[in-house]
């Protein structure tokens, strides 16, 4: 039997983020993920801002965790490489009552001690921003919120904590939690069973259901879709900033903003429904986005679309962000809450939990071996030809391009698949290095990239998936 001393369950953002925080120190740690890849659920299909938590509820868990979590991104992001850029955020007001709630809105960011937030007159707003609605009465600025590639956040993330010693079980369920005298003692999984003393569950969705495994589930999850436009780089309407709408009780609203690659971002839309399983994209939803949108930024030209996506919020019931210890349950770290910010709050939350583990007991002494630094694959697109000419000096096959859109070569689709915790199908590939994510989505670079995974990998064509098992994309020759 395997055997830890923390298991984590889950590898989205929080659980790679926890992952990483715990390799500092000298303790065996496994993550189990039941997903073939990291990456989450969650953490891979949502807004990608990195909030300041200037409208958190004030005096909250969740507000403390967002607010303590913004600053650490500019250095966490060049340790690890991690695409991040500070674009700063508006929250224009178009009508009388938006703008009537201003004042409130700054005093809610002063109660979170953001206080770089600053209110600018529509004259002001329209000269940085001037596709807004020409009858915009003023708003508020928030230089600090972000944009990042929640992608490679959580792949480096994990990748950092693997080569500080983390083991990550990919592929693998957790289905059951067992106790004795009042401890955790093993975690049971679709391989194995892992004895330890630690477990924290960090299972996002579906934390209800391992809360359940040891009879902690005093509360309920259920998804709350965001549907999303992606528009191509060259659409005729872009935004420098992330574009807000005055929040309502039930959500941040709909945006639009620049991704972190320069698409255009628009979206979501917040429904809540039973299915954990529902990541479809529908008329209804989409037409509302774009209906509150265009009152924001009227000329925003859909028809650029290149691809729509939705993710699912993890909604306790009752809500808000939870880190449970129990008196009664020596062992169990239960996160529950984490929905709307928690690509944002995870590196905070990874040292809150690490602190209340340690404060609870647990033995851990920092490494002295630690490496903080983890070097990316090269972005091809992204260098000096100088840098390409040398790059193709030392290895040809980054002179091949396989993805016209993104500019992604044969030589970094190698390295994304041979490094720590590589690619293993072709959304590992995307995910890693946008190949298959620009305007033809895949349409020319698909195929190549198949082959590229079957030669690395030893496989034949035939076994290489989207993503998940039964997600093949070939089935054999046609003639
Ligand atoms: C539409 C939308 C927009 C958002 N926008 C933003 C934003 O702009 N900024 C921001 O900060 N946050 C945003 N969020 C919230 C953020 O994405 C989430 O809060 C965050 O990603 C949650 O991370 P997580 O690790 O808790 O969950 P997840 O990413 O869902 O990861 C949980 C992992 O646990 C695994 N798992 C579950 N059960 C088991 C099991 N039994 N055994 C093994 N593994 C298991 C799952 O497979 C999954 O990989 C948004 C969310 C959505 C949906």
């Amino acid at each position: 039997m395997k055997q830890a001393d923390v298991v984590i369950i889950g590898a989205g953002a929080v659980g790679s983020a926890l992952a990483r925080e715990l390799s500092k120190y000298e303790l065996k740690v496994i993550v189990v993920e039941k997903n073939e890849d990291l990456g989450g659920d969650s953490s891979k299909s949502n807004s990608a801002i990195i909030h300041t938590g200037y409208d958190a509820k004030p005096g909250t868990l969740e507000s403390q965790l967002v607010v303590a979590a913004n600053p650490m991104y500019d250095k966490l992001t060049k340790d690890l490489d991690v695409p991040f850029k500070r674009i700063g955020a508006l929250l224009p007001a178009f009508t009388e009552e938006q703008f009537e709630q201003l004042p409130a809105l700054k005093h809610k960011a002063m109660m979170n001690r953001v206080y770089d937030v600053e209110y600018l007159t529509g004259e002001q707003l329209l000269a940085v921003e001037p596709n807004l609605n020409p009858e915009v009465k003023g708003g508020l600025y928030i230089p600090r919120e972000s944009i990042i590639d929640p992608f490679l956040l959580c792949i480096a993330l994990a990748e950092n904590a693997a080569d500080n010693g983390v083991e990550f079980l990919l592929g693998t369920k957790c289905t059951g939690i067992k106790v004795e005298e009042g401890a955790v003692t093993t975690v049971q999984t679709t391989a194995g069973d892992i004895a330890t003393k630690y477990v924290v569950n960090a299972a996002g969705l579906y934390c209800d259901e391992v809360a359940g495994y040891v009879g902690k589930a005093d509360y309920y999850v259920t998804p709350r879709k965001g549907q999303f436009y992606i528009l191509d780089k060259n659409t005729s309407c872009k935004v420098g900033m992330i574009i807000l709408p005055i929040p309502t009780k039930v959500t941040k609203g709909k945006l639009m903003c620049p991704t972190i690659h320069g698409n255009m971002l628009v979206g979501p839309t917040a429904e809540d429904l039973l299915d954990k399983t529902d990541k479809s994209t529908n008329v209804a939803g989409l037409e509302s986005i774009a209906a509150d949108v265009r009152k924001m930024i009227p000329n925003v030209n859909l028809r650029d679309t290149i691809t729509q996506y939705s993710g699912l919020r993890a909604q306790r019931n009752p809500e808000g962000l939870n880190i449970d210890v129990y008196d009664d349950l020596k062992g169990y770290v239960n996160l529950s809450g984490v929905r709307s910010t928690g690509l944002t709050a995870s590196v905070a939350i990874a040292k809150y939990v690490t602190d209340l583990m340690i404060e609870g007991g647990m033995k851990a002494t920092f490494k002295t071996n630690f490496n903080p630094i983890r070097h990316g694959t090269p972005r091809f697109a992204e260098l000096s030809n100088e840098e390409r000419a040398a790059l193709i000096a030392k290895d040809p096959r980054y002179g091949n391009i396989v993805c016209r859109c993104e500019t992604v070569t044969e030589g970094q689709i190698c390295d994304a698949i041979h490094r720590t915790l590589g690619a293993r199908s072709v959304d590992g590939v995307k995910r890693r290095l946008r190949a298959g994510m620009g305007r033809c989505q895949g349409g020319f670079c698909g195929p190549r990239v198949i082959e590229i995974l079957s030669r690395e990998l030893g496989i034949s064509p035939e076994e290489v998936r989207k993503n998940e098992p039964g997600s093949e994309m070939l089935t054999g020759n046609v003639r």
